[in-house]
């Protein structure tokens, strides 16, 4: 039987969102791929999450706010979705 392992921190807890993998206790995501339940390696940059992110509060002023508390979540000393919250 598959078991998760983080390939950063060794721990087996994960959470299973949509298309992710998240490990539980360093929140390192993966990528699930179709077919293949789940193909480690491929790390999602957090980084481009956050860029994705700070666009929509640029585009969406009403949802800023929602999406500055995503972008703390990753990235709790973020300067700019600070300025939202
Ligand atoms: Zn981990």
């Amino acid at each position: 039987m598959w078991q998760f392992t983080c390939e950063n921190c060794g721990s087996k807890e994960y959470t299973l969102q949509k298309r992710k993998v998240i490990c539980s206790y360093c929140h390192t995501r993966y990528k699930v791929q179709k077919g293949d339940p789940f193909t480690f390696g491929a790390k999602i940059d957090l980084v481009d999450d956050i860029n994705i992110l700070v666009s929509k509060c640029i585009k969406e002023p009403h949802n800023a706010k929602r999406y500055a508390n995503i972008i703390l979540e990753m990235d709790p000393y973020n300067q700019f979705a600070r300025r939202y919250v």
